[in-house]
């Protein structure tokens, strides 16, 4: 059978679904997609572009109270912290919210060019390649919990029955939430929550410093707010590289955010206009509002999993092989869902390895060890292929060589103080196999390592390139001279 006489259902719009109903209408198979909230997804509606938004909004604010160490003075203006150039935040998320509507449209509309039926409802596997789809519309963005399967979906029309050759499922996950920290949507909030905010908060305690509480405690620090950062590790983003993470909460403290390290909540309530955290060592900290960053459960509840026997882990998430198949023939899964490493660009590329290899194109199965990704605090942390921790836990044979931005003639220019470039290269070989950039947009920067990891070019291939004089680059070519003498 060709893909041209073959159906495929999709289950969730989010990056996971859209990317593989596109990949999937490209060869010409006949694609529905099943959205129950909003096309792109959490990815597009409340976590991944409105963030990433709001960071570029605080950033931008932070270049004023950077002019004066470049000598560029506001003569008769004020600058943030004198109360003159101050964000508003019903502003900025008013543009924040319009900017993922207008994203989830051209998804829409790409859709549509594609010849891609979109349904709105929640779906549900009820058999081997049926999918009930009870028509309605869940809370998009705006913190309202997606329904359930069979909830309380507005807009609701009945059901109907889709019957696929494929079913991919794509269905994200959404924040965790404590027994103890309930969100009520105005001052104990999911990340999914604050884009409802009318007052920047005076005092915001984020609890988790993981990737997503570091990012928005940076992004909110950035905007003129108080910010409290309770991690329960030795130190925050503890997942990442430590030299890395050091240099992000070194950096946060210089700037006036308190970081509690060693610090696990065990409670949030609310107090008049304050909300409390509670330690569980005791302690209290209050606060104006509090953001809870204490990870994700995937949405793999009620999908009919169970009835059609597709084995999940412990933790609900989806289990899939490299080529995101299920156990269960016809069914694959991608994203969130499946927990395997939840980033949009992965989500994506399960995506469309799941469409490629269920119709019969030819697929590469999914590499972990080539994905870039990014933190985007200020300084950003890039990261690729192996990492520090790989190498001194013996798993990975390379040595590393780690450059300060400081010594970088461009970086010196642009006033950048914290940040360095890092290469790994495996010992023999010299093939370089992973990297970490920290610094300003370390998010373009890591390109060319993931571009050396993916083709396997050694030291030599890498620093002969030319890179521009000056540029931050030059200190990747610089690490990969020094590799030269080193990785034997
Ligand atoms: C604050 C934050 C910032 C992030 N920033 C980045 C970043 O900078 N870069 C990056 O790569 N990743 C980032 N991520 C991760 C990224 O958002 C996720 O990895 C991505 O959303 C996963 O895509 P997905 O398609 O699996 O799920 P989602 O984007 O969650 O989409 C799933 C969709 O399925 C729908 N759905 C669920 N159940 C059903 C059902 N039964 N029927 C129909 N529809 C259903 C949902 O409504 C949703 O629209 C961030 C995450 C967070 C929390």
């Amino acid at each position: 059978m060709s893909a041209a006489d073959r159906s495929v259902v999709v289950i969730g719009g989010g990056p996971g679904g859209y990317e593989a109903a596109l990949g999937a209408a490209q060869l010409g198979a006949e694609v529905t997609v099943v959205e129950r909230s909003g096309l792109g997804g959490a990815a597009v509606l409340t976590d991944c572009v409105p963030s990433k938004a709001l960071i570029a909004t605080a950033d931008f604010m932070d270049r004023f109270s950077a002019a004066k160490h470049i000598g560029v003075h506001f003569d008769g203006a004020h600058v943030p912290g004198d109360q003159g150039v101050t964000a508003h935040i019903t502003d900025v998320n008013a543009r924040i919210l319009e900017l993922a509507r207008a994203q989830s449209r051209d998804i829409a509309e790409r859709l549509e060019s594609a010849g891609v039926e979109v349904v709105q409802g929640a779906g549900r596997l009820v058999g081997p390649g049926r999918v009930e789809v009870v028509v309605g519309v869940a809370g998009v963005a705006s913190g309202e919990e997606p329904a359930p399967h069979g909830g309380d979906l507005t807009d609701g029309g009945g059901s109907q029955e889709l019957e696929a050759d494929v079913v991919l499922i794509a269905t994200g996950a959404r924040p965790r939430v404590m027994d103890t920290a309930v969100p009520d949507g105005e001052r104990i909030l999911t990340w999914q929550q604050i884009w409802d905010l009318e007052e920047l908060p005076e005092h915001l305690i984020v609890i988790g410093s993981g990737v997503t509480g570091a990012e928005l405690a940076h992004a909110y620090l950035g905007l003129g707010c108080a910010v409290t950062l309770i991690s329960s590790r030795d130190r925050v983003l503890p997942g990442e590289d430590a030299d890395a993470a050091n240099v992000v909460e070194e950096v946060f403290r210089r700037r006036g955010m308190t970081v509690l390290n060693r610090s696990r909540a065990g409670a949030v309530r609310r107090d008049g206009d304050s909300v409390v955290v509670t330690l569980e060592d005791g302690r209290e900290v209050s606060g104006s509002h509090a953001l809870l960053a204490v990870g994700s459960i995937p949405n793999t509840t009620d999908l009919g999993l169970e009835e059609a026997g597709i084995a999940v882990s412990r933790s609900g998430h989806i289990e899939v092989d490299r080529v995101s198949r299920t156990n269960v023939p016809g069914v694959y899964a991608a994203g969130d869902c499946t927990g395997v490493f939840p980033l949009a660009s992965v989500a994506a590329m399960q995506g469309r390895i799941a469409v490629a290899h269920a119709l019969g194109d030819a697929v590469a199965p999914l590499s972990l060890g080539r994905v870039s990704s990014n933190i985007f605090t200020d300084p950003e942390i890039a990261t690729v292929g192996a990492s520090q921790a790989d190498i001194d836990e013996g798993r990975v044979d390379a040595r590393a060589v780690m450059l300060p931005l400081t010594k970088n003639p461009r970086a010196k220019m642009q006033n950048v103080s914290d940040g360095f470039v890092k290469l790994f290269a495996r010992s023999g070989s010299h093939t370089i196999v992973g990297g970490v950039v920290v610094g300003p947009r370390a998010s373009e920067l890591i390109f060319p390592i993931a571009l050396a990891v993916a083709n396997r070019l050694n030291v030599d291939q890498f620093s002969s390139t030319f890179t521009v004089y000056p540029s931050m680059s030059g200190s990747l070519a610089e690490a990969a001279r020094q590799l030269h003498e080193i990785a034997d």
